[in-house]
């Protein structure tokens, strides 16, 4: 075959449109086929360059193939070392479970129990509920609107998109949605709904176990907070995307000053790409039976 006989990737049959699910989606936007990735850039099987701003909508904060990342995984990769564990325990568990103390959460001042829910987002969100209401005994959950958190019932129950919610095909109950911050364009001040159907017993809004919360703006958060205590509600961070240094700090609420009850960890905790999700909380909270929540991969 001659050079300019050669097929362009753009003359093969497209197998992602005749053999991927149509469920497929962000390949719809963006139709390149990326092929090479370093930090913040990908490249096209055609060599065109591209500045890649979505970064795995958060699961890339330490950019593609961070040779500080890449060169420790292939060498633990090659090394014969165990792989899969199940919760087992590892040199490389007790390795992460010790960084993850001395360089995360004791410099902060958090005593939090690290737990392994499974490795994606909606894991550790579905960890997160599940605690909360064995905690407490109550069923009912708060979330706001236009939440995101994840995909799986119990995480779709607290997400507002009506069409992922849609996708369930039951009903999702046993949460009603709080407006997020400004969702009224300031005309009526943050929380007046919360604070009301929470302190009004002719509300019929049953007392939750738990509000879950994406964060963004620190006043904000404290109110949120302080509300929470005040009525004896866990708070619940969903720092799947905000956390692992998207905001400035580690976690999103740092500067807010607030410790959440339970903090939901995933997207770039794994610092690869890899998918890796922890769920943390007071260890008062830490109520789980040996097994309760169980994962093959944690
Ligand atoms: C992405 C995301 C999730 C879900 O994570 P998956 O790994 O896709 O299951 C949950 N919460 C927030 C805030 C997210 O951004």
């Amino acid at each position: 075959m001659t050079e300019s006989a050669k097929p362009t990737p753009t003359d093969k049959p497209d197998i992602f449109e005749t053999r991927e699910s149509a469920v497929r989606s962000y390949c719809r936007s963006w139709p390149a086929t990326f092929a090479r990735s370093q930090g913040a850039k990908q490249w096209d099987e055609d060599g065109n360059e591209y500045l890649d701003f979505f970064s795995g909508a958060g699961a890339l904060n330490y950019g593609h193939n961070n040779p500080a990342v890449m060169g420790p995984l292939i060498e633990y990769l090659q090394s014969g070392a165990v792989l899969h564990s199940m919760d087992m325990k590892t040199p490389a568990k007790r390795e992460f479970l010790q960084t993850f103390q001395d360089l995360i959460l004791k410099p902060r001042g958090l005593d939090y129990s690290v737990m392994f829910p499974g490795p994606t987002g909606t894991n550790t969100v579905e960890a997160a509920l599940k605690l909360a209401r064995k905690v407490t005994g109550r069923q009912h959950m708060l979330s706001f609107t236009n939440a995101f958190h994840g995909m799986t019932l119990g995480s779709l129950s607290v997400t507002g998109n009506s069409m992922k919610r849609g996708g369930a095909g039951i009903p999702l109950t046993n949460s009603s949605k709080i407006p997020y911050d400004d969702y009224f364009d300031g005309e009526v001040p943050d929380f007046l709904w919360l604070e009301k159907v929470l302190e009004d017993s002719g509300s019929g809004v049953d007392k939750p176990a738990a509000v879950i919360v994406e964060t963004a703006q620190a006043e904000w958060l404290r109110a949120l907070s302080d509300l929470c205590k005040k009525h004896d509600i866990l708070l619940i961070v969903d720092d799947v995307q905000a956390g692992c240094g998207r905001t400035g700090s580690f976690f999103s609420f740092e500067e807010a000053g607030i410790e959440p009850d339970i903090v939901c960890l995933s997207k770039s905790i794994s610092g690869s790409g890899l998918p890796l999700a922890l769920t943390l909380f007071r260890p008062e909270l830490d109520v789980w039976e040996p097994g309760e929540h169980n994962g093959t991969f944690r």
